[in-house]
Formats: structure tokens, sequence, C-alpha cells
């Protein structure tokens, strides 16, 4: 087979806001950077399908203010040092974005970026796309990066096939950046980008790195559901301004002791344990809860009558009970990086949705867009001053040929009949969904585990007729590696904490306040350390 070989200075995995950011960082300094994803420049990530709202210090809310709420959110599990460098650097990054084009308004606890649509994700993608084109950083789409290309202990690039043509890159890089964002799209319940499935932690244990804090997964409740999917998220006060009800016409607030205000926020773990329990129980319609904002006081909410318009425009909030749902919204957990963005491996630096560590074991609303923009720069920019002109290891193109051999092997375009695969991921995002998602413990963690050994077994059989679905192969057997360091971590942790909610250690125990690591063994994750804070 044929692999066409690429060198640049910095290769960057994934152009959410983090790779996107990564790239000027580079570009600045000099250097060739060159951007891969999956999916055409900017496009269908979760950056696209973000709310808008960015977390940094103000006039009326200090680094230190910003430093407290993040800890307390993360439940002190937090990497201290990256909160430090992220609450003193954020402002300025995003007054760069600002800079550029992106039109804002601050408020006291951060800023949120005007947008002619329900959310300010296709906006700030656009500024940060727009600034890379600008920059002439050449960009190669569709491609599905299957492996990082270590050698000895450093990672001297990757390689990755196009998804529709099928050909094979072997990108020899000076330094790589994993920007490949978080999970979400792994549970059968979500409102993430769709590949979000874990790609970037799988390449990071292949090559041989630990996750930290897998456990830890955040679930928002209010997502407006249509026809049993998680559709869209709604604003927080919506959960505030409307009754929620079963279909027995039961007040969700006042059976679970929920308050009238701040329900999605405040409470927003206690509120999606509560909706998910009334679905469990068959107490649902069509899987969903009704949120009635029929009766509500409009003028109440704390948005333009404008964005309540749009709104309108788009879900029958005024006419009917809306469905909502819970669903799984961001991975806190990742690969552990310096406040540099170092990996454990020389020559690889990651940032975005894709680390650990910065937000502990929840994070505190607002801080993905800027913890991402923060690190994707601070990677850029040492990444850069590592890589020198790439010179092949000598071992560089047997290694790439062998891991292309393996996924072409899979390859059988004269196979008959449907690929399983599909079925195999529905029925891993149903397992992670009912059994480590928001409410967890023991005997259903270690089903879980299980259920997902079986799906392992099964992926690893599958064959492809094309590269359409090698691709999906592939993505499955990210999402079954990353939903296992999920449980295995889940499993161990005894306690609840944070998003981390185990129905047999209801409280957060003092002798958790430690990290739990996964990595690599006999093929399988496993957890590896576990390391008091
Ligand atoms: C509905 C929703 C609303 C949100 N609202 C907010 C908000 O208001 N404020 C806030 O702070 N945060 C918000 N977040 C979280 C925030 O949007 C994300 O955490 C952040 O955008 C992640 O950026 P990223 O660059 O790390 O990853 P992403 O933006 O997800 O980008 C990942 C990139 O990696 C690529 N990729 C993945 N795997 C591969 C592979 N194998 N090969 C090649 N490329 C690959 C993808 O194609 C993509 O280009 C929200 C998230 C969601 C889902």
């Amino acid at each position: 087979m044929e692999i066409h070989q690429i060198d640049t200075d910095v290769l960057i995995i994934g152009s959410g806001i983090a790779g996107l950011r990564a790239a000027l960082e580079v570009t600045k300094a000099g250097k060739r950077a060159l951007i891969v994803s999956k999916y055409p420049l900017g496009k269908a990530t979760n950056t696209m399908l973000g709310g808008g709202t960015f977390s940094v210090s103000t006039d009326k809310f200090s680094p230190d203010e910003h430093q407290r709420k993040t800890l307390d959110s993360g439940r002190m599990l937090n990497d201290r040092e990256l909160v430090r460098r992220f609450v003193f650097q954020a402002r300025s990054d995003v007054e760069e974005l600002v800079a550029r084009g992106l039109k804002a308004h601050f408020h006291d606890t951060g800023f949120r970026c005007l947008s002619p649509y329900l959310i300010g994700g296709p906006v700030i993608t656009k500024v940060v796309v727009d600034a890379v084109r600008d920059a002439a950083v050449p960009t190669m789409d569709n491609i599905m990066i299957t492996d990082l290309i270590v050698t000895g202990k450093t990672c001297r690039g990757a390689l990755g096939f196009h998804k529709q043509s099928g050909a094979w890159y072997g990108i020899n890089a000076g330094a790589v950046i994993l920007a490949t964002g978080g999970a979400g799209a792994i549970y059968a319940r979500h409102d993430n980008a769709p590949g979000s499935t874990g790609d970037g932690y799988a390449l990071a244990l292949d090559a041989g790195l630990e996750l930290m804090d897998m456990e830890f997964v955040q679930f928002y409740p209010l997502v407006y559901a249509g026809s049993g999917r998680a559709r869209m998220i709604l604003p927080a006060f919506f959960g505030d301004a409307g009754d929620i009800v079963n279909r027995q016409g039961e007040d969700i607030k006042e059976k679970y002791g929920l308050p009238a205000r701040l329900i999605a926020t405040v409470t927003r773990d206690q509120f999606a344990q509560a909706l998910f329990r009334e679905i469990e129980a068959g107490k649902g319609v069509d899987g969903a809860l009704l949120l009635d904002m029929r009766q509500a006081d409009k003028s109440d909410l704390p948005y333009s009558e404008d964005l309540i318009e749009r709104y309108r425009q788009k879900i029958a909030f005024d006419r009917e009970p809306v469905k909502i749902m819970p669903a799984c919204h961001h991975t806190m957990g990742g690969i552990a990086i310096d406040a540099e963005g170092h990996t454990g491996l020389a020559g690889l630096y990651a940032a975005g949705e894709v680390t650990g560590g910065i937000h502990g074991a929840n994070r505190m609303g607002g801080n993905a867009y800027s913890e991402a923009l923060v690190f994707g720069g601070c990677a850029g920019r040492a990444a850069s001053e590592e890589a020198g002109t790439p010179v092949p290891a000598a071992d560089f193109e047997g290694l790439m040929n062998d891991s292309a051999r393996k996924w072409d092997a899979l390859l059988r375009p004269d196979l008959q009949g449907t690929s399983e695969v599909s079925a195999l991921m529905k029925g891993l995002q149903a397992v992670l969904w009912k059994k480590v998602g928001i409410i967890r413990e023991d005997t259903s963690l270690q089903g879980g585990i299980e259920e997902m050994e079986d799906i392992a077994r099964a992926v690893h059989s599958q064959t492809a007729r094309n590269s359409r679905e090698l691709c999906k192969i592939v993505e499955c057997r990210n999402a079954v590696l990353t939903g296992l360091s999920i449980a295995r971590a889940a499993r161990e942790r005894r306690e609840s904490r944070g998003s981390h909610y185990r129905e047999d250690y209801l409280s957060e125990d003092p002798a958790w306040q430690r990290h739990i690591y996964v990595t690599m063994t006999d093929g399988k994750p496993a957890v590896s350390r576990i390391v008091p804070i």
C-alpha cells in the first residue's frame, strides 16, 4: 500500500478552538504548522456547538476569585499549576479574540460572544478559522488519524487516512499537538459533535501514556429532546422559569427537593440525577420529562427579548410543554499536561478537552472555551520551540507501514452484507448511558465493563468494505477504550465527588483527594496509579 509522506514542523490534530489557537501560535513563532482534522476545518467540533460563554477575570471578578470558583467546582481535585496559569492568562487571550473581530460583551464573571444564532460557537469558530486562513496555515480535511508514530520515547508524527478516498498519509513532524476534543458522543444521549468519540484518549493510550481523572464526565440536565434524541441545550434559567413534570404530572422539583431557582446551575448534578431516575423508572414521555413554561413570566428571564424570540421560533414553549432530558456534555479527564502543554512523551503536546487536570471533578461553566484557548496557545508556543526541522527517524517508515498494514488488513471491498459496527457503537452508547453515566454503583459498573469488553472483542473482528466503514471501526474501537477507561476509574473511586455520583458511596470522602490514572495493560485500559494530591 502507498503512504504519502508529508513533513512539517508542528502537526496539529484537531480544528476546534484548541487546535486552531495552537496553529496561530506556531505560525507566529515562524514555524510550519499543519492542521489535520476528521471533518472540514472548524466543522463538526464541540467548539462550533458551544453556547459562547467564556469565564475570565474581569474588573469585578479577580483571577483569585476565578481560581477559587474553579477549584470549588472541581472539588479541589484540579491541578493548581494549570489553574493558576489559566486564570491569569484567560482574559488577555480572550481579548485577543476580540481584537481579531469577535463581538462580545463582558459581564461580571466573564464574557459572552454576540451572535446572530442561538449559540456563539459558529461565530467563535469563524473568527479563529479566518485567522488561520489569513495566516495561510496548511490544512488537511477529512483525515482520520489512527496512530501516533512513536520511536523510543519520542513522538515523531502521526498516521491517518482520508475518510472518502482512503488515501494514507504519514506525517513526519518535529512536534505533535493533540487537540482532538472529548468523548461525549460515546454516550447514548449527548449534545456533542458526532466525532467526539474519544479518539485522542485512545491515541494517547496506544502511545503508552496515562489518562487521569477519566471518571469525571459532566451531564447537562436541560437538553431539548426531539423524538428521543438530545437536540439542543436550553439556557439554564428556562429550568427555573417553568414547571418540570413527569407523565403523571408529578412536580419533579418538589419530589426531589430541588430549589426553584438556579436548578440547572447550582444543583445541576442533582437535577440530572432526578431526571435520569424518572426516565429510567418509565415515568417519562418518549424517554424525556416535560418542561412547562406556558404560565411563566418571560420578562423574569435574564435574556434579551430578541434571544427569547429566537428560541420561540425553534421551540413551541409558549404553546405546549417541551421535552427535556439530561445528556452527556463534557469530559473532564484526559491526558495529563504541564502548564506548557507537554505530555509525558517527548515531542507530544495536548490542549483542550482532550486533556485532564484543569477542571478536577467538575467543570465550572464557561471554563472550557477559555481553557482550550489558553492551553492551545501554550502548546503552540512550546511545540514551536521544541520543533526543529524534522528528520525522519530511521525506523519512521517501518513503524508507519506496520501501523497502516494493521488497518489495511481490515479492508475487504468484496465483503457482502452490512457492517455490524454501527450496532456495536449503539450498544456501547447504551451501556455507558445506563451503567457508567449519571448514577453509578459497583455492580452495574462491573456489568458495564464486562459488556464493553464483549463489544471490544466484537469490534476487533470487524472488517470494512471501504474507508468510511474503516473510520467507523476505528472510532468504535477508540470509544470502547475510552468507555473502559471511564468505567474502570469510576469503579475505583469509592465516593461521590463533583460529577461522579455513586449510589453506594453517597458522600465525598477526604481519603479520595486523589487522582486515578489509567493506562494500557495487556491490551486493555486498567488503573495504573492512584496518587494523593
Ligand atoms: C452544546 C455545548 C455547549 C457548550 N457551551 C460552552 C460554553 O458556552 N462555554 C464553554 O466554555 N464551553 C462550552 N462547551 C464546551 C466547549 O465547547 C468544548 O469543551 C471546547 O470547544 C472543546 O474544544 P477543543 O478544541 O478541545 O475540541 P473540539 O472543538 O471538539 O475539536 C476537536 C477536533 O478534533 C478533531 N478530531 C477528533 N478526533 C480526530 C482524529 N482521530 N483525527 C483527526 N481529527 C480528529 C475533530 O474533528 C475536531 O476538529 C460546550 C459544549 C457543548 C457540546
